[in-house]
């Protein structure tokens, strides 16, 4: 039985998501912005919560999992570099590791940049990737505790999956961000229909995420460092990509 998954909105604009396996019942959530944001999607879908798989360490990604723990005696899984900085962690995880939930297999992939020890987790068998805060529709996390390098490799790692992955992320910025990218790209054709597709999904209140690979690789700026075309679009021609990358970036700070 294929995996499902359940998106909701939660604080002020973080994505919270389920992901069951109806083969054996287990329920991951993944990141645990809040705990009744969670419950509720538990009870709207009338799964039990088995697991916690954490991505990164901020307050907005962690702060319900000591009420969840405490309720569904869930075993909690976090980054192994960030554990002290994480309440209620059982098992600790590192880049190749694999997670399960139930019957189905998440790889952890190291993506620091956002924090140093953030991780992404990849079911690919399920063609889904948890990115947390390193990926955003359209956008990239704010490189608070590493190097544009280490974002650059982090956002690569993402990239090379499988196109017909469907990736998560852990907030709600798309219309803000393809404000932003087409600043960049003005004519870039993809990012003009996603911007438009953006305004019928918010007017219609539906979420803009989960996007594919693929989708991301034709409109998301931060992914297109490394294209001739987007160099020569901020001046940086033969620049390389990690400063083409690191100059986007520090625009989009300032935006
Ligand atoms: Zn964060
Ligand atoms: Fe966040």
């Amino acid at each position: 039985m294929p995996a499902e998954t359940h998106l909701f909105s939660c604080l002020k604009d973080n994505y919270g998501v389920l992901l069951h396996d109806p083969s054996t019942g287990a329920t991951a959530s993944i990141d645990a912005p809040e705990a009744a944001a969670v419950e509720k999607a538990l009870s709207r879908t009338g799964w039990r919560l088995t697991d916690i798989l954490i991505t990164h360490h901020h307050a907005d990604h962690t702060g319900g999992i000591e009420a969840l723990k405490k309720k569904h005696l869930c075993r909690v899984v976090a980054p192994r570099k960030e554990a002290t900085k994480i309440p209620g962690v059982d098992v600790t995880v590192r880049e190749g590791d694999f997670v399960s939930v139930g019957s189905l297999t998440g790889r952890v992939l190291e993506t620091p940049g956002h924090t140093a020890g953030h991780i992404s987790y990849w079911f690919k068998q399920e063609k889904l990737v948890f990115v947390g805060d390193t990926v955003f529709s359209v956008g990239c996390g704010r490189i608070l505790e590493g190097t544009p390098d280490m974002m650059w490799q982090s956002l690569l790692k993402i990239r090379n999956l499988p196109m017909d992955t469907m990736m998560y992320c852990g907030h709600e910025y798309t219309a803000a961000n393809v404000h932003f990218a087409l600043t960049i790209e003005p004519h870039n054709g993809a990012l003009r229909s996603r911007a438009e597709e953006v305004v019928r999904m918010s007017e219609s209140g539906k979420p803009t995420i989960p996007t594919s690979i693929a989708s991301e690789k034709t409109y998301n700026p931060f992914l297109r460092a490394d294209l001739h075309s987007l160099a020569s679009a901020i001046g940086m021609e033969g620049a390389p990509p990690a400063q083409v990358f690191a100059a986007v970036r520090a625009r989009k700070d300032k935006f």
